[in-house]
């Protein structure tokens, strides 16, 4: 049993709804784009950071190199002297230096070894980052056009949705329009239909007086009803 107003409020609710979705859709997208721009950003710090450890990796074994240079410099010159010497226990102390400087050596050579492993691996993580990026970006920038685009869609959409809005309101009386905005303004829908005795918002059940209301008895015959639990406005279905 619809009266003119409930028709038009449900009109109307129908058309807040879908406003109502649309703007919450349009309010969901900068956070999914900027979900799809951390992406990218992180992948790109993957490879900067990549970079980075490659190229700390390199100076170390240039840094190796340059002792192993001097080390070999110094280790010629002993040999040179050990020849020149005449006495014996300088030559001995030169044999002593020749050695220790040997072992020096060999163990700059081990960790060059262990840096170039180290580089390698750095190379591969490297090129595996650049790998990531280069085969993400494009869905990246992909997703984030098409959510721009979404952007706009949506306004253009909340926009006439607004205006249907409008228009669903101008022929509600003044005093239904109130009602249903103080209801609207902290619960969805607002207008509900009653089914046995039970409110369609809340489930709670409804005294009798808003059951004659809104079954169009008695008194209360054609007044807007609302749910003595939640507030709502209700109409009876007698579906
Ligand atoms: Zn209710």
């Amino acid at each position: 049993m619809l009266t003119p107003t409930l028709s038009k409020l449900l009109v109307l609710q129908d058309r807040d709804s879908k406003r109502l979705s649309l703007e919450a859709q349009l309010k969901a997208v900068p956070g999914e784009i900027a979900v799809v721009e951390k992406k990218i950003a992180s992948e790109k710090a993957a490879i900067e950071t990549a970079k980075a450890e490659l190229m700390a990796l390199e100076s170390k074994k240039k840094m190796i190199e340059n002792e192993i240079g001097s080390a070999e410099t110094k280790l010629g010159k002993y040999k040179t002297q050990q020849v020149q010497v005449r006495k014996n226990d300088e030559f001995k102390a030169l044999g002593l230096e020749i050695e220790h400087t040997e072992a020096a050596i060999a163990v700059l050579e081990g960790q060059e070894l262990e840096v170039m492993y180290a580089i390698d691996e750095a190379k591969k993580k490297f090129a595996d980052a650049e790998a990531v990026l280069k085969q993400n970006i494009a869905g990246h920038e992909t997703r984030i056009r098409n959510l721009r685009e979404r952007e706009i869609n949506l306004g253009a959409d909340l926009k006439s949705a607004k205006d249907e809005v409008a228009a669903a309101r101008t022929p509600i009386e003044e005093p239904a329009l109130r009602v249903y905005d103080r209801i609207a303004a902290r619960q969805q829908p607002v207008c509900v239909p009653v089914r046995g005795n039970t409110c369609g918002g809340c489930h709670l059940r409804v005294s009798s007086e808003v059951e004659s209301a809104v079954r169009g008895k008695g008194d209360a015959a054609g007044k807007l009803a609302t749910c003595d639990q939640c507030g709502r406005i209700v109409w009876w279905d007698a579906a």
